[in-house]
């Protein structure tokens, strides 16, 4: 599944070849992904332009002059740029074709991908509006984790991995933030100290660079006609890693369930 560093690659790859295009038609092949493809925007977005691209959370905002397309990857979701006129592949759902000649170009073959528009504020809108704040916003700090955790019991792989206290942290960045942080993914929120919710934003902050990095060298070419190559992984400490040695100390790495999700950890080097 696109996580965060995987739509953000999306963002910087797409965001130079359509910012400042004008959009001259909209291709819907389907009528529905995860929720039904608004039908005005064969008639609302031609003529309009794409102003900026940008990200919230896992949603790509196409802000154009009359409002904003929301577009989300869901499970398997990729964006491309192709010569409009390119023949759609079985699961290219979207085209959204622009003045230049090119085509903006939807593939999702699971369907979990969202399409929507608003004229409102898209920070606004329900799916948007109770996110919490970007993992590299000034928000989101050791003092920020320390101060919301403090009344929490739940443990604190949990609470990293909510939206709404910061968004992004997806199941494998969870674990590796945690390792890098030396700190057991079941311990209770509210036992944190200070300066290991320091650590720990830090660490969050830290894979998922990493992993933007990797984004950027491991994707090919938005441009060309095959997809984007497989979604990448940052070297992984821990995840996926159940009794294996652990890197840094040789301790078989430990698996448990949290929350429903499979969660790994070095009992010895996370306390
Ligand atoms: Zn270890």
């Amino acid at each position: 599944m696109p996580e965060l560093p995987e739509v953000e690659t999306t963002l910087r790859g797409i965001a130079p070849h359509v910012t400042g295009r004008t959009v001259t038609a909209v291709v819907a092949r389907v009528p529905k992904l995860r929720l039904p493809i608004p039908s005005e925007l064969g008639t609302t977005l031609p003529g309009q332009t794409i102003d900026r691209a940008e990200r919230r959370a896992k949603y790509l905002l196409l802000r154009c002059s009359g409002g904003t397309l929301i577009l989300h990857l869901g499970m398997s979701g990729t964006l491309r740029i192709v010569p409009a006129g390119t023949p759609p592949g079985k699961h290219d759902h979207l085209d959204i074709v622009l003045a230049n000649g090119t085509s903006l170009r939807f593939r999702d073959p699971r369907k979990f991908g969202l399409v929507l528009w608003t004229t409102g504020d898209p920070l606004a809108y329900p799916l948007l509006a109770n996110l919490g704040p970007e993992p590299f916003s000034d928000v989101f700090d050791g003092g920020y984790l320390h101060r919301l955790g403090r009344t929490r019991r739940a443990a604190i792989k949990l609470l990293l991995m909510d939206n709404r206290v910061v968004v992004g942290v997806g199941n494998i960045y969870a674990n590796e933030a945690l390792f890098r942080a030396r700190i057991r993914p079941d311990r209770p929120a509210c036992a944190l100290g200070e300066d290991e919710c320091h650590r720990l934003a830090a660490a969050v902050r830290e894979v998922l660079r990493d992993a933007i990095a990797m984004g950027g060298t491991t994707l090919r070419d938005f441009t060309v006609a095959e997809e984007p190559s497989g979604y990448f992984r940052i070297h992984l400490a821990v995840y996926g890693r159940g009794d294996e040695p652990c890197h840094a100390c040789g301790e078989p790495v430990q698996q448990s369930r949290l929350g429903n999700r499979s969660t790994w950890f070095c009992s010895r080097c996370q306390q």
